[in-house]
């Protein structure tokens, strides 16, 4: 169980024996790598020297998404692939994982026609092979008015109508974990690799990892080591002196969130931006919010948390005037924002949005596997394409023969509905259990939703903790959730909390600020904080909220923290 404390006999145990595979980064990338190999039947370790999701996978467009911009560079095994991911990604975790019907509006003088459209989205379907119920279909302009009234009427002929997913990214990286920890991977945040071991014939053999928490150090050896590092890959292959010939070019995205009431959009739009950039922007209505992005820059600096900046913040909104004109959005509106930065690889002479989001393995002399670039839709892919190499390379090393990938039928925590076709009526029937527990309506179905098969635990933590509730004036239903991620999902301060598990600091920010200080009282009593302790945490989170703040987005990004 991935409980907050479980972290020290984890790396105790990671330190105590020798483990078949070693994982550097906990983003989705060392996840599904995580989940991979466990199934297979690997002793796997893996540590986050963040919390999981803490760098660029909590950061993202959050869109299982076959990239149909791809298909204009002609990746069409790109889209092929990660187009056919999508499917298997809702049917394993379907809580987290929400089709969402997407608009192509068509333009007079606009990239692209009716007739391109209409063709472009007929390859995709069939490149992702889309299930008949969910192709494409074309819009008139009349149809495109009433789906999505507040368009730009000037110029629209039309539109492309097809399915996106929608996702929380963070969760879904923590349900993978989940998923592996639960069968048997030793998994720990907040620990990073600070050196790599080599034995005398300069084979890397292991690692030394220190607990952020404690300070404790530890050597954990392992047969082999996959650096899924994320936007840090360079610097761990710079550690193991193979940073050679290909290499990461970082590419930083901004998002930013406006109130539904300000912004009554009611259909997501990916649209071509009106400043002839030719690049192209999703707007995106979630839980009563829309949020809207990304921009696609060069980013030099260390990625520990990048920031929008106002210039940033402006291009979207322009984007989102230039798209839908009645609404005038100012920096006023937007009530928070993120940026998350992409771990791409170099492709000299390309802009960064014309770089391949193709995944790359780079494997060095001394043994360490890189993997590079990808998509968070096609982590499993790529998870399978590492653990085969690992199986392998095993394979010669010790004749030991580990079966093929299983992950495409292996649901996720909180996933095991025995399929997609079963979740309405499981939330259906989770939500009057809640209601009668006490929860209003919509409390139990958010909750039923979000939790899938884990909402019995969240339920018996309501019934366990009404006192708890009462003493921190806390909502039952949010005091079981704090409580169930400190048991299940290993969170160690309120920021990974109201940031990465319930999304709260970028989809209900004032929502946040309001329980922030019972949810920081109620793990400092959990955790048995002192007093200095709870008064730093609180200030990280106040941080985090300030961060994700309008008011606080500034082009000074200079003061970036290093870990
Ligand atoms: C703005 C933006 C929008 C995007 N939108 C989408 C989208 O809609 N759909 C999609 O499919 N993809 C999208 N992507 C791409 C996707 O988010 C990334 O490909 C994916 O999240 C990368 O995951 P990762 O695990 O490789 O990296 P990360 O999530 O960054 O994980 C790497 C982890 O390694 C850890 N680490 C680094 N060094 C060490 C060390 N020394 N010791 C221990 N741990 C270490 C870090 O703390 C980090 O958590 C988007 C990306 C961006 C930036």
């Amino acid at each position: 169980m991935l409980s907050t404390f479980n972290r020290n006999e984890y790396l105790e145990k990671m330190a105590g024996n020798p483990l078949d595979l070693f994982i550097i980064g906990g983003g989705i990338t060392g996840a599904g790598i995580a989940l991979d190999a466990t199934v297979r039947g690997l002793k796997v370790g893996l540590v986050d020297m963040q919390d999981f999701a803490g760098g660029t996978s909590s950061k993202s467009t959050k869109l299982v998404h076959g990239g149909l911009r791809y298909l204009k560079q002609f990746e069409v095994k790109i889209v092929a692939e990660v187009g056919k991911e999508r499917a298997i990604v809702y049917e394993n975790a379907p809580h987290v994982t929400t089709p969402e019907k997407m608009m192509l509006p068509i333009y007079k003088g606009g990239t692209f026609g009716r007739f391109s459209t209409s063709l472009g989205l007929k390859v995709y379907d069939f490149l992702a092979g889309v299930k008949k119920e969910e192709r494409r279909v074309m819009f008139s302009r009349k149809e495109t008015l009433a789906k999505e009234p507040l368009l730009k009427k000037e110029g629209l002929k039309g539109s492309g109508y097809y399915v996106e997913y929608r996702t929380d990214d963070a969760r879904l990286t923590i349900e993978v974990i989940k998923e592996a920890s639960d069968r048997g991977a030793l998994a720990v945040n907040y620990a990073k690799v600070e050196d790599l071991i080599y034995n005398q014939k300069k084979k890397l053999i292991g690692v030394r990892v220190v607990d952020r928490l404690t300070k404790k150090e530890y050597s954990i050896f392992a047969k082999k080591i996959v650096n899924a590092a994320g936007p840090w890959v360079d610097t761990i292959r710079e550690r193991d002196h193979s940073k050679k010939g290909k290499h990461l070019h970082l590419t930083k995205g901004v998002h930013i969130v406006i109130d539904g009431k300000r912004f009554p959009m009611k259909q997501s739009v990916y649209f071509d931006t009106t400043n002839g950039d030719k690049r192209m922007l999703f707007v995106i209505p979630r839980e009563g919010k829309v949020y809207a992005g990304t921009t696609d820059t060069t980013y030099s600096r260390w990625p520990i948390d990048p920031k929008p900046t106002a210039e940033d913040r402006d291009y979207i909104l322009d984007a989102i005037n230039g798209m839908f004109p009645s609404v005038h959005l100012t920096s006023d509106d937007v009530e928070s924002s993120w940026a998350g930065v992409r771990p791409l690889i170099q492709e000299e002479g390309k802009s960064p949005s014309e770089i391949s989001r193709k995944d790359e393995i780079f494997i060095s002399r001394s043994g360490l596997i890189s993997i590079a670039g990808g998509k968070l839709t096609g982590y499993r892919k790529m998870a399978e394409r590492v653990v085969d190499e690992v199986a392998a390379q095993l394979h010669r090393e010790g004749g030991k023969t580990y079966p093929a990938c299983r992950t495409a039928h292996i649901e996720l925590s909180g996933g095991h509905f025995g399929g997609s076709t079963h979740y309405a009526t499981y939330v259906q029937e989770q939500k009057q259990i809640g209601i009668g527990l006490g929860l209003t309506e919509k409390e139990a179905e958010e909750l039923a939703k979000k939790y899938g098969t884990n909402i019995g635990e969240l339920f018996g933590y309501i019934q366990m903790n009404q006192e708890e509730a009462k003493k921190y004036q806390l909502p039952p239903a949010l005091l079981a959730a704090v409580h169930y991620a400190l048991t299940h999902e290993m969170i160690l301060s309120p920021v990974d909390y109201f940031t990465r598990r319930s999304g709260m600091t970028l989809f209900s920010i004032q929502s946040a600020r309001k329980w922030a200080q019972p949810v920081t009282d109620y793990m400092a009593e959990q955790l048995q904080w002192s007093d200095q302790q709870t008064k730093e945490y609180a200030r990280e989170l106040e941080a985090a909220f300030n961060e994700a703040s309008p008011y606080e987005t500034t082009s000074d990004v200079s003061e970036t923290k290093r870990v």
